[in-house]
């Protein structure tokens, strides 16, 4: 599959059915994201285990590429340590900014690949950076 072909099935179907969407009620730290340009607004909760993320949800309201953005981070970093998930949102938002180019080992991404595509399309590269900024400043407060 192309990459524009993987972008918009993997957006799709993250928009239609997002995954860990709701509010974490008992969360130890969130932070909300706000993308003037488009409207997107959301919130990202985290659950602490010691130095893991033990769960994670997000809330909100946004476009198709922020949604389905912070749906596959939620299951990336699900079980993370802090540093690690510091470590893939520091990556993420490189890679999509296109300041770094594709791993060699690009698989390791995953489903989130397909967020690249946005690369293609500079004016939404904000809509797919916001849950991962959200991520760091919740991890911030920890
Ligand atoms: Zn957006």
């Amino acid at each position: 599959m192309q990459l524009d072909e993987l972008y918009q099935a993997v957006i799709l179907d993250h928009n239609h059915n997002p995954q860990n969407f709701g509010v974490l009620t008992d969360a130890d730290s969130a932070a909300e994201g706000y993308n003037a340009n488009c409207g997107d607004n959301i919130t990202i909760y985290l659950k602490f285990d010691g130095d893991r993320i033990a769960d994670v949800q997000f809330s909100g309201d946004g476009c198709a590429i922020s949604k389905a953005s912070a749906s596959l981070m939620t299951l990336a970093i699900k079980g993370l340590t802090l540093i690690r998930a510091r470590q893939m949102a520091e990556e993420m938002l490189e890679l999509l900014s296109g300041k770094q180019s594709l791993p060699e080992n690009s698989e390791a991404l995953g489903d989130r690949i397909a967020l690249l595509g946005v690369r293609h399309f500079p004016m939404r590269i904000k809509c797919a950076t916001l849950p991962w900024h959200a991520l760091l400043q919740a991890m911030v407060k920890k």
